[in-house]
């Protein structure tokens, strides 16, 4: 039984379309394939519309979360994706262009610039409210000349003084948010070092603590080094662990079912989940 419990499609930024997605996951020889999209459920009506024959789908999401600075990624399986307040969250991630903006605008009250939440809706007008409108505001209150001006650490410029960060999920939240919602959490590559900052070990074990199910363990940006180390860490910490090709179609050169997850370990993440249940494939539509 060859089980890949992370692919991504055109729902994010894979390059096949979910329905092409489940064909070449039938066609790589893959018996379970999750489909695991960046902050998004959206592509799953149309993987479970296309499902060959012999193929069971898991379906899923890639939280986008953030934890001391450190960005991270957290693959969340079978749950509810009508659960309210998990839904909520995922579209605060995929868009949090008025709540950041109002948070630029709050601080750079906070600076004493007489700016208004109105003045920056009248800037933006039709189109979608964004940092740039709030740097037209402060050229228009003569704190700044032009608005590239208000680009810097003073002002706006990432890490400035009155900058909002984009909304990235607290990891401890994302775990609590899809337990709520009848799913299972396993942290995604959390040894990628090439990728930035990782989360330290023991923020990993408070993880558990809170719920964590399991660790991708067996992914392409992983060493055999940094795969054995993690093994350890998840055998230490009572974690699942997991393997899986983070398949993105033609965007990256691992292909389908690269690496797998044992079918015990699938059997307990099934057992575990009450907010959906794998979708065997009948023939598609
Ligand atoms: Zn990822
Ligand atoms: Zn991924």
């Amino acid at each position: 039984m060859r089980i890949d419990l992370h692919c991504h499609s055109t729902a994010s930024d894979g390059t096949d379309t979910p329905a092409e997605l489940v064909r070449n996951a039938a066609a790589a020889g893959l018996d379970v394939m999750a489909l695991t999209d960046h902050d998004t459920t959206r592509g799953h009506a149309e993987a479970i519309g296309a499902l060959p024959a012999g193929l069971t789908l898991v379906t899923g999401a890639e939280l986008s979360c953030r934890v001391d600075g450190v960005s991270l990624h957290m693959l969340a399986y079978l749950f509810d994706p009508e659960e309210p307040a998990l839904l909520a969250e995922r579209e605060l991630v995929r868009d949090d262009r008025v709540p950041r903006a109002r948070g630029m605008v709050a601080r750079l009250q906070e600076l004493g610039v007489p700016v208004t939440w109105e003045q920056v809706e009248r800037i933006a007008g039709d189109g979608s409210v964004g940092r740039p409108h709030v740097a037209t505001a402060l050229v228009e209150l003569g704190v700044v000349p032009t608005v590239s001006d208000a680009f810097t650490q003073d002002w706006l410029a990432d890490g400035g003084r009155a900058h909002v960060a984009k909304h990235e999920t607290d990891p401890f939240e994302a775990i609590r948010l899809v337990k709520g919602a009848g799913g299972v959490t396993v942290f995604a590559h959390p040894g990628a070092s090439k990728r930035g900052r990782t989360v330290p070990e023991a923020v990993i074990a408070e993880m558990a603590t809170a719920g964590l199910d399991g660790i991708e363990v067996d992914h392409m940006d992983h060493d055999e080094a940094t795969r054995a180390r993690l093994r350890g860490l998840a055998a230490d910490l009572g974690l699942l662990v997991t393997g899986s090709s983070d398949y993105h179609g033609s965007r990256k050169t691992c292909v389908l079912g690269e690496y797998t997850t044992d079918p015990e370990v699938y059997g307990e993440i099934t057992r575990r989940a009450t907010g959906a249940f794998p979708v065997p494939g009948t023939g598609g539509a």
